[in-house]
């Protein structure tokens, strides 16, 4: 226990005037070693120049914190739909936008990308699956990054793919870029697609048997308006969902989740961020009564 090495933060704003720059300053005010942030807004593809995002600055302020870049998460915006191959040109659009997400992420010098696995929309699990792979395999064909891409547990909201671990593993077997891929392990998500997240040991021990640990490259950590199998994915704060604060707590300080950034996507309340508070609770393992009440 005592080599522990916590890295736990939330997701960050990049907003005018000091874009990156602000991002780092909010993570080390919220007390986070790490922190996840979006190139641009999440639900478009309009994306500033980097040259324009303070990423200099932002790298200093981050350096001279002690924080490692290689535990910083950026997300892809979460139009992208690879899997989606009903529509060619929508299915290029998403090979043009992630292939620039890649670079983008080395811009700020990250190594880890975000990404949602998409919908299969009529097609099919299957064909879903294959969509994804050929789209990635076209992607970092031409790709001479070291980014890697992190496929996010999806909660089976719609026809979303990556709903169990059995299908994030074919996207990696199918790929053929495999070292190049990853995952993001949202308890949300996971919870709503059907497993036992209060089962801990057992979630970690299946994920381990079907795909691998090695593989898991980042957590996000969030609390859920549902309960079990509800494929809603709506996050709530820690601690006043249908997971509870015991559970997620169990995942930050987990001696298999040792090194693996950890990361919070809880909803603000009153327009504020709560991260500040919850990663505290977190980092002590000791849950505040009444928190969210008091905020
Ligand atoms: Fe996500
Ligand atoms: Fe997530
Ligand atoms: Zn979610």
């Amino acid at each position: 226990m005592s080599d522990y090495k916590l890295y736990i933060g939330s997701h960050v704003s990049m907003n005018s005037p000091e874009f990156y720059l602000g991002s780092v300053k909010e993570a080390l005010s919220y007390g986070a070693n790490t922190f996840m942030f979006y190139t641009g807004a999440p639900q478009n593809s309009y994306r500033k120049p980097l040259s324009e995002l303070k990423i200099q600055e932002g790298r200093k302020v981050l350096q001279e914190a002690g924080l490692d870049e290689s535990k910083l998460i950026v997300h892809a915006p979460y139009i992208i739909n690879g899997a989606n191959k009903t529509r060619e040109d929508l299915f290029d659009l998403s090979i043009k936008l992630i292939g620039s997400e890649i670079v983008r992420t080395a811009g700020f010098g990250c190594k880890i990308l975000v990404l949602h696995p998409g919908a299969h929309v009529s097609q099919g699990y299957d064909a879903g699956i294959d969509n994804l792979a050929e789209c990635l395999d076209i992607i970092f064909k031409k790709d001479n990054t070291d980014v890697k891409i992190a496929l996010e547990t999806m909660a089976g909201k719609g026809t979303e793919i990556g709903i169990t671990f059995e299908q994030i593993r074919a996207i990696i077997d199918k790929c053929h870029y495999p070292e190049r891929l990853g995952v993001c392990l949202d308890t949300c998500h996971i919870s709503d697609a059907g497993y036992d997240i209060h089962d801990v040991d057992g979630i970690l021990k299946e994920f381990d048997r079907v795909i691998g640990l090695d593989k898991l490259l980042v957590v996000h950590i969030n609390d859920s308006k549902n309960p079990r199998g509800a494929h809603k994915d709506r996050h709530e704060n820690i601690g006043y969902g249908y997971i509870g604060f015991e559970t997620l707590s169990k995942f930050i300080h987990h001696p298999l989740l040792n090194g693996i950034p950890k990361i919070l996507e809880t909803p603000y309340i009153n327009e504020k961020p709560p991260y500040k508070q919850e990663i505290e609770m977190l980092k002590d393992g000791k849950f505040i009564e009444g928190w969210k009440e008091n905020f």
